[in-house]
Formats: C-alpha cells, sequence, structure tokens
C-alpha cells in the first residue's frame, strides 16, 4: 500500500439536525408480467454522516433496492429519500444525474470496469461529468490511485490486474469525484479472503477519513467491521443488535 496518501477536504456537513441520508416509509413494488413483487415493504432509517453502515440479508430481500434508492438510480413507489435534506423524489433527472455524478460513489461485485482502458483511464472516465481543468483532473486520479494503492499499476488494464487490485480501482473510481457517500454492492462478493481484506483495508481508510459507507454484504466479516449493522429482509429493514 502507497503511503503517499493526500487528505481530501472534508465535505459541507449536512445541517445538523439533518442526517446525511433520511428515508421515510420508503416502498418500491415491481409489476412483472401481471405480477406484483414487494421489494421494500416500507422503509424508515437515518444515516448519519461519516458511519459505516452495513446491510445483510437473504437474497431478494431487497438489498440492491435499497441501495440503487439510495444511490438515486431509481425513486420509490412511495415515501421519501432524501440525501443532506434534497428530495430524490421532486428532483428532475437532470438533477438526479448530477447527484450520481458528484455526490455518490457506487461499486459494484463485478467491478465494472472498461477492460480496454487503463486503471488510470477508468478512474479519469468518472471525472468527464465533473467538467473539471486537467491538470486538476490528472493531480485527482492520481491521488485516488495513491488512496488506494494502486499508484504503480496506473497503466495496466484491469485484465492485468488481480481481483483485488480491480476492485481497488472500481473504489479509485467511485471516490475520485470526491463524494459525499460511497454505496457498495457486495464489494467482495467475487474475491478470496486475502483480496478481501485489502478491500476492507481501503474501505476503513476512507471511513476514518470521514467518507461515508454503506455496505451491502452477504460476508460476516465484512459487516463485522462496520459501525452500524443492518439487516433486510422481506423488504423490512432493521437494526442488529450484536
Ligand atoms: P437482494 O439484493 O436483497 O437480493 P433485490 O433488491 O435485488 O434483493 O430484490 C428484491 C425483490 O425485488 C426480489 O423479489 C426481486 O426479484 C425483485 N426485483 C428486483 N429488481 C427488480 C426489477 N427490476 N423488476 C422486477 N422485480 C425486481
Ligand atoms: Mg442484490
Amino acid at each position: 500500500m502507497s503511503e503517499t496518501q493526500t487528505q481530501q477536504p472534508p465535505r459541507t456537513p449536512a445541517a445538523a439536525s439533518e442526517a446525511l441520508y433520511r428515508l421515510i416509509g420508503v416502498t418500491r413494488v415491481y409489476s412483472q408480467r401481471g405480477r406484483t413483487v414487494t421489494a421494500l415493504a416500507g422503509v424508515d432509517v437515518e444515516i448519519a454522516e461519516g458511519d459505516f453502515v452495513s446491510i445483510q440479508g437473504p437474497t431478494g430481500g431487497g438489498k440492491s433496492t435499497l441501495l440503487q434508492l439510495l444511490g438515486a438510480l431509481e425513486k420509490p413507489t412511495s415515501g421519501s429519500v432524501k440525501l443532506a435534506g434534497a428530495d430524490f423524489a421532486s428532483a428532475s433527472s437532470a438533477e438526479l444525474a448530477r447527484t450520481r455524478a458528484e455526490e455518490i460513489g457506487f461499486v459494484f461485485q463485478g467491478f465494472n470496469l472498461i477492460p480496454t482502458l487503463t486503471a488510470r483511464e477508468n478512474v479519469d472516465a468518472a471525472l468527464e461529468p465533473l467538467g473539471l481543468p486537467k491538470t486538476e483532473r490528472q493531480a485527482r486520479v492520481a491521488e485516488a490511485l495513491a488512496h488506494v494503492g494502486l499508484a504503480d499499476r496506473a497503466d495496466h488494464r484491469p485484465g492485468e490486474l488481480s481481483g483485488g487490485q480491480q476492485q481497488r480501482v472500481a473504489i479509485a473510481r467511485a471516490i475520485v469525484k470526491r463524494p459525499r457517500v460511497l454505496l457498495a454492492d457486495e464489494p467482495t462478493g467475487n474475491l478470496d479472503e486475502a483480496m478481501r481484506d485489502e478491500i476492507l483495508v481501503v474501505l476503513e481508510r476512507l471511513n476514518a477519513d470521514g467518507l461515508t459507507l454503506v455496505i451491502v454484504t452477504h460476508d460476516s466479516a465484512v459487516a463485522g467491521r462496520a459501525r452500524r449493522r443492518l439487516r433486510l429482509e422481506k423488504g423490512t429493514l432493521r437494526e442488529v443488535t450484536t
């Protein structure tokens, strides 16, 4: 791991009375071939700025749906999802796209890197919508890759990297825009234990630097590192007390 990490400046905190996320009565119902599925059955939850939250639960319980709502990739069927006081329900699709580009970092189980681009180019792609000057872009990409310990792999393509390294590139791509929150859906699901531990080290360091993390995981070792553990089953969310 590289020791040359630059501290990211702290984000403007949400107003004192506001949680980073506030969800009230959130439902999500899918209709398919005349059948309806209730993926989320009324979720009320607040997530504090700077927290590290894990979400566990059985397949089909609604975890990915909840993460997509937090990521402004979907809108709830009813209820409200607010990020730093702004309600996604009343936002236009252009505003939601801007929120995703600037405020929300996403990491998926399958890394989702572009195979023909180098690590540097994959990370840089996330800055495209922000319209930054080229020198600032280059500095931010270098900083993000250093942050995940991959400064020396910037010119490698995904096929030349291990799974753990690929996921670290994906994390660099998510943090390079300096988001308010990092959302991860099974980020270690395709990795062996050693690579999982690489990812955990990176995630814990980001959280120590102040980044809010929400991580869906089947892995109790990952969930065990979270400060707050939630469980989502049949569309209903509850706190796990240990
Ligand atoms: P998890 O991530 O916990 O496995 P999901 O959020 O993916 O759960 O799914 C919750 C429920 O919603 C499941 O029954 C699933 O089949 C259904 N579902 C999810 N996405 C869609 C969709 N796009 N269309 C129809 N049904 C969906
Ligand atoms: Mg899922």
